[in-house]
């Protein structure tokens, strides 16, 4: 997209006069001479398996639209990961309801001890329940931003990572369960699961939850239980991403806390950090609702949380 474009002439600006070459254009290119040879991260790549996933309907746990979506992941993944692992599980949710989930881990260089974590959920809301009317908040959530958004993400980078094996053994985590409800305790189901049931001796440097990425604003302040928890990998992320040039929208600003899965990855011992926009639409007004669909999201914070995550994954970590 856009932002490549102008890195591309960046480059060939800072090549041609690189004393008096100023790379501050639109998109946030001002730290582009910081970035690492490495492959680029497509965001409107990413974007188009938002509507992919968009197009299996919602995918909340015991729906066809959820198995669809499930068995599409695992054949993406399973073509282009090292190995696969698949995680299914039953839970039981505090209204006795019984529903089977299934986390994916798609791994690359599965034997190295250097190695990252890098986290979305795949399952959507069953209900709408920030609607402004009774009916609206009976219907369910399409999720292409709250789900399909970081999914695209992560599955975008096992193709990249197919085609460029990366210095580090990476993780990409599907987790599922995570936004049923309707309140916490019936959420972050795939983590806890994950969390209780990680590989043997699994000590990944750190993880990075990515979680509503998908605004036509996006904007990526701190999140307050990241920055408790891990503060020195929310450093090293916001510092990348400044690096690139995306300090703008990577803002350096304490924002709330959010519950969401890196509480239980922390509470199971992998520093885990969240990035995630607290404002989907004007006043939040997406969130939760029938209206987070394709047509409220952009490509423009899935290229550059994917950027940031590619650049950390060939910089090592
Ligand atoms: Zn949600």
């Amino acid at each position: 997209m856009l932002a490549s474009l102008l890195r591309a002439f960046c480059w060939t600006a800072l090549a041609a006069a690189p004393l008096s070459a100023s790379c501050s254009g639109a998109g946030g290119e001002a730290g582009a001479e910081a970035r690492i040879e490495r492959p680029d991260f497509p965001g409107e790549e990413a974007h188009r398996l938002v509507a992919r996933q968009v197009a299996f309907g919602p995918r909340i746990p015991g729906t066809p639209g959820h198995q669809r979506q499930l068995d599409w992941m695992r054949a993406w993944l399973a073509e282009r990961a090292d190995t696969l692992e698949v995680q299914s599980f039953t839970s039981l949710t505090t209204y006795g309801e019984s529903l089977n989930l299934t986390n994916l881990l798609a791994r690359f260089h599965p034997g190295r001890p250097d190695r990252i974590l890098l986290v979305a959920h795949w399952d959507t809301r069953p209900r709408a329940d920030q609607s402004a009317t009774p009916e609206e908040r009976e219907q369910p959530v399409l999720g292409a931003n709250d789900g399909a958004s970081g999914t695209a993400v992560l599955l975008q980078l096992a193709e990249l990572l197919a085609r460029n094996p990366p210095p580090i053994g990476v993780d990409l985590l599907f987790v599922d369960g995570e936004d049923y409800g309707p309140s916490t305790a019936d959420m972050f189901l795939g983590a806890r699961y994950f969390a209780e049931n990680k590989p043997a001796d699994y000590k990944p440097l750190y993880g990075v939850l990515i979680d509503m990425i998908g605004d036509q604003q996006p904007r990526f302040p701190i999140e307050g239980y990241s920055s408790q928890a891990a503060p020195e990998v929310v450093h090293r992320v916001w510092s990348v991403a400044a690096e690139l040039g995306y300090g703008d929208v990577f803002v350096q600003e304490n924002a709330g806390s959010i519950s969401d899965d890196h509480m239980p990855l922390n509470e199971g011992g992998i520093r885990t950090i969240d990035i995630i926009d607290f404002e989907y639409g004007p006043g939040n007004r997406f969130w939760h609702t029938p209206q987070d669909v394709l047509e409220n999201t952009s490509p423009d914070g899935l290229e550059m949380v994917g950027e940031v995550l590619t650049e950390l994954i060939f910089r090592g970590g």
